[in-house]
């Protein structure tokens, strides 16, 4: 070992001792304060020395600290899966509410106002009947993969239902946000899905949030734009 190594050894010693000794189960914890007192002070008579009841309240520490720290953790998971659609890994209704929410307010405050984009896949219940479900699952992928490459850091994507999601895109105006939503759009179109030759397209409904309106009231306007593109042919965006 050279001395640059063994130097290091000996500086990481201490730090891995300390290590072993640390642990997240209290009862191995007690076992290790157990024969830690044995071998500190081999003739206890009358109570430990204070030093080692000290030692012991920093283990339970410790232990604590580490217990609270993985029910954070698992705390954390739980409302991201609440928050998620499995499939696509896009916030579902309820994630995106939230996130919106606090948008809302910053939008209110800013003065600055925010899209949104609601796009439905057309035909896609002939997807599935054609090529079976796991094809329509590619679909929503695909497409979730397509928006975000397309999407800033800011913008905010949600599977709103089955073949339906809603794009936020803070800080854009009417045009910009339709521009956006048209490459998307071309692209998603180019070429046959993966493992079929259908080509797909979706209809998109485009608005920019109102200032004295409720989140949802301006979801049902990029709703009504997104029927009205369905109604005209489909395979286009409509703004409102
Ligand atoms: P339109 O062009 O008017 O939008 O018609 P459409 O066929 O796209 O819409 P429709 O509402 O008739 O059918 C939607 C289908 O989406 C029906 C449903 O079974 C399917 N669907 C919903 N969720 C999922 C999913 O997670 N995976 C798959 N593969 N299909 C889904
Ligand atoms: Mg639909
Ligand atoms: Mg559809």
């Amino acid at each position: 070992m050279h001395r640059n190594e063994s130097q290091l050894a000996y500086q990481h010693r201490p730090a891995s001792r300390r290590l072993h000794r640390r642990s997240a189960h209290p009862g191995v914890t007690s076992c290790v304060l157990r024969s830690r007192v044995a071998e500190h002070s081999p003739v206890v008579v009358g109570g430990l020395p204070k030093a080692i009841i000290r030692e012991a309240g920093m283990f339970e520490l410790l232990a604590a600290e580490l217990r609270i720290a993985e029910l954070e953790k698992a705390l954390a998971e739980a409302h991201e899966a609440a928050c998620t659609d499995p499939l696509t890994g896009a916030l579902n209704r309820r994630g995106f509410e939230q996130v919106c929410q606090r948008e809302l307010a910053l939008a209110r405050r800013s003065g600055c106002r925010f899209a949104l984009a609601l796009l439905d896949i057309d035909d896609f219940k002939r997807l599935n009947d054609r090529y079976g479900h796991q094809a329509g699952d590619v679909a929503l992928v695909h497409l979730v993969d397509l928006l975000r490459q397309s999407m800033r850091p800011s913008d905010v994507l949600c599977r709103f239902g089955g073949e339906e999601f809603v794009l936020m895109l803070p800080a854009t105006t009417l045009d910009e946000a339709s521009k956006a939503v048209a490459r998307v759009l071309r692209e998603f179109s180019a070429q046959a899905l993966p493992g079929t030759d259908c080509v797909m397209t979706f209809s998109a409904g485009v608005v920019v949030h109102g200032f004295a309106e409720s989140l949802d009231q301006a979801i049902g306007r990029a709703d009504q734009a997104n029927y009205a593109a369905k109604r005209s042919g489909k395979n286009r965006i409509v703004t409102g």
